[in-house]
């Protein structure tokens, strides 16, 4: 309703009418117009590569665990819904015997895959994970290892990284230079 003490009663009847009718006029505009309804569930609208709901665990493309439990994604997270114990196997690779995230913390932000340097950790798409029992939303690492290597289907940490392991000594991998021999320096 217009309130300016200033106009006349008829100049303010007006301009209410008039406010009416641009109302009425954009619901009558929308009667004729296609109805847009996606009829969820049976219709899930694609959503990008880059949307941010559950989280996965990666591999290699030789189907080694990308994973090197750095404790990097668990420090960045704002919520601390991250949580691993750290190994190192016979060959000198680093792994999580276990990882767990609560789901129920999660905020979603991503922080953890950006810190992530082997590409391991990933936020997918997939955001169907309503549970009654919040408990059911502790995932451990069995559920988030998947068997492909997410977004990135090529990157093998090991193929560049300047650790010894059975894949090279440092100074053999892709991009790596040999190390300084930091002896030479000295006077
Ligand atoms: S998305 Fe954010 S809140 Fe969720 S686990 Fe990663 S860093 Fe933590
Ligand atoms: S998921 Fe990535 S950041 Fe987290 S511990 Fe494993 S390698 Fe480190």
């Amino acid at each position: 309703m217009n309130t300016d003490k200033n106009e006349s009663p008829m100049t303010q009847i007006l301009a209410d009418l008039k406010a009416l009718a641009i109302g009425f006029a954009t619901t009558f505009k929308h009667l004729f117009q296609k109805p847009f309804t996606e009829e969820y569930p049976e219709y899930k609208r694609p959503l990008p590569a880059r949307s941010r709901a559950r989280i996965i665990l990666t591999r290699d493309p030789d189907g080694g665990e990308r994973c090197v439990a750095c404790y990097l994604c668990s420090a960045v997270c704002p919520v601390s819904c991250i949580s691993m114990q750290s190994a190192e196997q016979a060959d000198g690779r680093r792994y999580a015997p276990w990882f767990r995230i609560n789901f129920g913390r999660c905020i979603y932000c991503g922080l953890c895959e950006e810190a992530c340097p082997t590409a391991a950790i990933q936020l997918t798409p997939d955001f169907e994970m309503c549970k009654q029992d919040i408990l059911a939303l502790v995932y451990e690492k069995e559920d988030l290892l998947v068997d492909h290597g997410g977004k990135d289907k090529q990157y093998n940490f090991y193929q560049y990284a300047g650790v010894v392991t059975d894949v090279g000594e440092k100074g053999t991998h892709i991009k790596e230079e040999k190390p300084v021999n930091i002896r030479s320096n000295l006077p």
